[in-house]
C-alpha cells in the first residue's frame, strides 16, 4: 500500500485526513511542528515527527529515511485576521517554508503532492457561485500566500513535471463521527467554534463582524463545508493522482450560503442554549459572500458530500465540543522540547 507524508496532519482538516488514510490501509507518516497542531489527534499507528518545514536538514532526513509515494500539505498559518497585521509570519511559512518541503520532494523524487488551498484565492467574487476560472484576487495576505503557492506548484510542474492537486476550501466545520477529533485553534477565530464555546459559556459572547454588508441581512455570507467531506475529497484527489492523474485545481464547498446571524440561529437551535450577540465591525480583509461551485470536482472525481444541512454540520461540531468542552491539551514547553529532540515516535 502507498505510502503518504501528512505534513501539518496534528492540525483540524489535516487530522480527519490521517484517520481516512488509516481506515483505508494506507501507510501514514505525519509531519507537525506542533505550533498550532496537537499531539492527542495524531494516532499511533504513523510515524510522527515532531519538525517545521523551515527546518531543511531535518526533513532531509525524514525523506532519507522514507520512500513516499505522495505529499499531502497542510501544514500553514490560516487565520486570514492576523495575517493582515504579520504578514511576514505567513509569507515566511507559508510560502518560503512550503519551498523547502518541494526542494526535498524533488530531490527524491517524490512527484506527487495534494494541496490545502482556500477559496480566499478569489476575493470579493465577481460571479457567485464561485467556480475555478474566477479571477484569483485576495483581499487578505492569507489568501494571497496560497495563491503564490499554488503559482509556485504550476512552476514546479513545468519544471519538474511535478503533479499536484489543489483543493480550495470554503469554510471547513463540523467534526468527525464519534467526536474524538475537532476543530480547536488558539487562538479560536473560526466563527463555528466561538458560538459553541459561547453556548457552552465559556466565552460572554459572540461579535458578529459587520452588519452593514451588501447581503440579505447586513451580514457576511459562508458556504460551510464538513471536514468529513473535505477529507473524502482528498482521498479522491490523491486516488487520483496515484492512478497516473494530471495536476489540477479544484473547489471544495456545498454551493450553499449561510450568513453569520443564520449560523448563529442555527446553533442555537442545535445546542438549545441562548447566545448572547453582540455587533461590531467589520473584521479586515473579509468578503461579504464567498459561496462555491464545486460542480467540478464532482464531474471529474465523483464527489458526493453528505452533508449538506448547516444544523447536521453544528451537530457534529457541538457533540465535539461537549466532549472536549477545554480542548486538547495544550503542551508545557517542557513536553514539546522533550517530542523536538526525539522526532519520530514510531521508530521507523
Ligand atoms: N465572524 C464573526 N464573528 C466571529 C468570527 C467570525 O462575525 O467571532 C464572521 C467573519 O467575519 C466571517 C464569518 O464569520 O464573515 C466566517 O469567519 P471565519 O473566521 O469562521 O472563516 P473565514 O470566512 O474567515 O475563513
Amino acid at each position: 500500500m502507498s505510502h503518504i507524508l501528512v505534513t501539518g496532519g496534528a492540525g483540524y482538516i489535516g487530522s480527519h485526513v490521517v484517520k481516512l488514510l488509516l481506515e483505508k490501509g494506507y501507510k501514514v507518516s505525519v509531519l507537525d511542528s506542533l505550533i498550532n497542531g496537537h499531539i492527542e489527534v495524531v494516532p499511533e499507528e504513523v510515524n510522527f515527527y515532531q519538525i517545521d518545514l523551515a527546518d531543511k536538514e531535518g526533513l532531509d532526513a525524514i525523506f532519507e529515511k522514507n520512500t513516499f509515494d505522495a505529499v499531502m500539505h497542510f501544514a500553514a498559518f490560516i487565520e486570514a485576521g492576523i495575517s493582515m497585521n504579520e504578514p511576514g509570519k505567513f509569507f515566511t511559512n507559508n510560502c518560503s517554508n512550503g519551498i523547502n518541503l518541494l526542494e526535498v520532494m524533488m530531490k527524491y523524487d517524490v512527484s506527487k503532492l495534494i494541496f490545502s488551498s482556500t477559496a480566499a484565492l478569489y476575493g470579493d467574487p465577481i460571479q457567485t457561485p464561485i467556480k475555478e476560472n474566477h479571477p484569483l484576487q485576495p483581499v487578505n495576505h492569507y489568501g494571497t500566500t496560497k495563491l503564490i503557492f499554488e503559482k509556485i506548484l504550476s512552476m514546479y510542474k513545468e519544471t519538474y513535471n511535478l503533479k499536484y492537486i489543489a483543493l480550495r476550501y470554503f469554510n471547513a466545520a463540523g467534526a468527525d463521527q464519534g467526536a474524538e477529533i475537532g476543530e480547536d485553534h488558539d487562538p479560536e477565530t473560526h466563527l463555528i467554534p466561538l458560538v459553541l464555546q459561547t453556548a457552552l459559556g465559556k466565552r460572554d459572547d459572540i461579535k458578529i463582524f459587520g452588519t452593514d454588508y451588501d447581503t440579505e441581512d447586513g451580514t457576511c455570507v459562508r458556504d460551510y463545508i464538513h471536514v468529513s467531506d473535505l477529507a473524502e475529497a482528498h482521498l479522491l484527489a490523491l486516488e487520483n493522482l496515484l492512478e497516473g492523474g494530471q495536476s489540477d485545481q479544484f473547489n471544495l464547498g456545498n454551493g450553499k450560503g449561510f450568513s453569520v446571524r443564520e449560523v448563529i440561529e442555527a446553533a442555537k437551535k442545535v445546542t438549545g442554549k441562548d447566545i448572547k450577540v453582540v455587533e461590531a465591525g467589520r473584521r479586515e480583509g473579509d468578503p461579504a459572500i464567498l459561496i462555491a461551485d464545486s460542480t467540478k470536482i464532482k464531474n471529474k472525481l465523483g464527489w458526493d458530500p453528505k452533508f449538506t444541512s448547516i444544523e447536521d454540520i453544528i451537530k457534529t461540531a457541538w457533540e465535539f465540543h461537549m466532549k472536549h468542552p477545554d480542548g486538547f491539551k495544550k503542551l508545557s514547553s517542557a513536553t514539546f522540547f522533550e517530542l523536538l529532540s526525539t522526532p519520530t515516535r514510531a521508530g521507523n
